[in-house]
């Protein structure tokens, strides 16, 4: 019996997973104070790919912002990034939309604010 988070590929890309989420959570933060201050524009977030230690900004606006946080599993990265199982749903040369699947889209769904 196993509950699908046993093997050591599975940890891993659980981590992963739950990286991503904490960035997606911190840029939702980034966009309520956006949202306070009324700022206009294309506003910075965090990358949200599954490196550790990637500080890359993307800039998008507040209506590329909400299309890309349609649903909990559905992630922004800067072009070219490493994420986790999933495909990109559309994107440009400032960010991907990136719909995740399996246990990173299991983990955003629980996780997600
Ligand atoms: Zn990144």
């Amino acid at each position: 019996m196993t509950d699908g988070i046993g093997s050591k590929e599975d940890r891993s890309l659980a981590r992963a997973a739950r990286n991503e989420v904490t960035f997606r959570n911190a840029n939702q933060e980034i966009e309520r104070r956006r949202a306070d201050l009324e700022v206009e524009g294309a506003t910075p977030f965090i990358c949200e790919c599954e490196e550790e230690s990637c500080n890359t900004l993307v800039f998008l606006n507040q209506d590329e912002y909400a299309g890309a946080r349609e649903k909990p599993n559905w992630f922004v990265l800067a072009p070219g990034h490493k994420f986790s199982s999933g495909t990109i749903l559309s994107g440009n040369d400032r960010f991907v939309v990136v719909d995740k699947h399996g246990l990173a889209k299991e983990i955003a769904e629980r996780e997600a604010t």
